[in-house]
């Protein structure tokens, strides 16, 4: 009788201990740690790791990523990632000196790997996710930097990415099927900094921007004036805000040639959750309403 109940605990306990151990097995694993430079790539990641990663952004929503200065905290975030994502090109120009401070070892991706830059002379312009195409190729980078980052979760990755990519295209797609509206020789706008490169060599639309590639510089007098005669001359009928840019600058020049401001353009960041842009196909979507409603006659 007794050996038969010292049995029957030796089951119970064998039987407790085998299902411990096959819940261990199933327990979820911490997600990813990702950092990513700015509020675009932070979009990027989230979409491809789903709840698999967990995603800070460094330039948050509406933050200019030109002009960032690191804080303490920054470097922290860097030290505890498993992986960093930047845009490279010469965005970050304030990256190398974080990253030494950060004393982090993670894997840095550049999200614009494989992608051909625009140059304007010897600068590469770093706005490639403006067009739709590269956006898909920061995608494909991402995806493989995550499952390199975590081979475990691959499937989900690559899952995650296989969807993300397909809307990509049907907003390829929609942009190419927006600008067709807009008459041949309306296609050309004004914009505050060079930030449309990339959207204008693919879909066929002709920005012209008083700022270089980045908003660090000012434009001179001699800029404006050289401007103002080219809107003449070419008949520009819009000019165009950027959020993070001084609105001075584009209503000096519309108010000197009668163009009419087109409305605010998002370039280089999402907005939160209330703005017009707090996703990279909201942006984009942004962009493209704004753009023919002003250019269609
Ligand atoms: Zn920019």
């Amino acid at each position: 009788m007794r050996e038969r109940r010292h049995l029957l605990l030796w089951t119970i306990c064998l039987t407790l201990a085998i299902a411990l151990t096959s819940l261990r097995a199933q327990a979820p694993r911490d997600p990813v740690k990702v950092v990513a430079s700015f509020s675009i790539l932070g979009d990027f990641v989230r979409n491809v790791g789903g709840d698999r990663v967990q995603v800070t952004t460094l330039v948050g929503p509406d933050g200019d990523v030109h002009v960032y200065t690191p804080a303490p905290a920054d470097a922290r975030k860097i030290a505890g990632a498993k992986l960093l994502v930047v845009n490279g090109l010469g965005l970050e120009g304030w990256l190398p000196r974080l990253l030494q401070a950060s004393g982090g070892k993670a894997p840095i991706l550049n999200a614009t790997n494989r992608i051909a830059p625009l140059k304007l002379g010897a600068v590469s312009d770093p706005h490639a996710w403006q067009s739709v195409t590269n956006a898909k190729q920061y995608v494909v980078n991402i995806r493989d930097a995550l499952v390199a980052a975590s081979p475990a979760d691959a499937e989900v990755f690559r899952k995650n990415a296989e969807t993300y990519l397909a809307k990509l295209d049907v907003l390829d797609r929609d942009v190419q099927q927006a600008v067709a509206q807009i008459p041949q020789g309306r296609r050309k706008v004004i914009s505050t900094h060079d930030a449309f490169g990339y959207f204008a060599a693919r879909y066929g639309i002709q920005f012209i921007a008083p700022l270089g590639v980045s908003t660090e510089t000012e434009a001179s007098a001699k800029d404006i004036a050289r401007l103002v005669a080219q809107i003449r001359a070419e008949k520009i009928p819009a000019v165009f805000l950027e959020k993070m840019s001084d609105p001075r600058l584009i209503r000096q020049v519309a108010a000197e040639t009668g163009a009419r401001i087109g409305g605010t353009l998002d370039s280089d960041s999402l907005t939160d959750e209330k703005g017009d842009a707090p996703t990279y196909i909201d942006m984009v979507r942004h962009n493209i309403r704004v753009l023919t409603s002003a250019l269609v006659d």
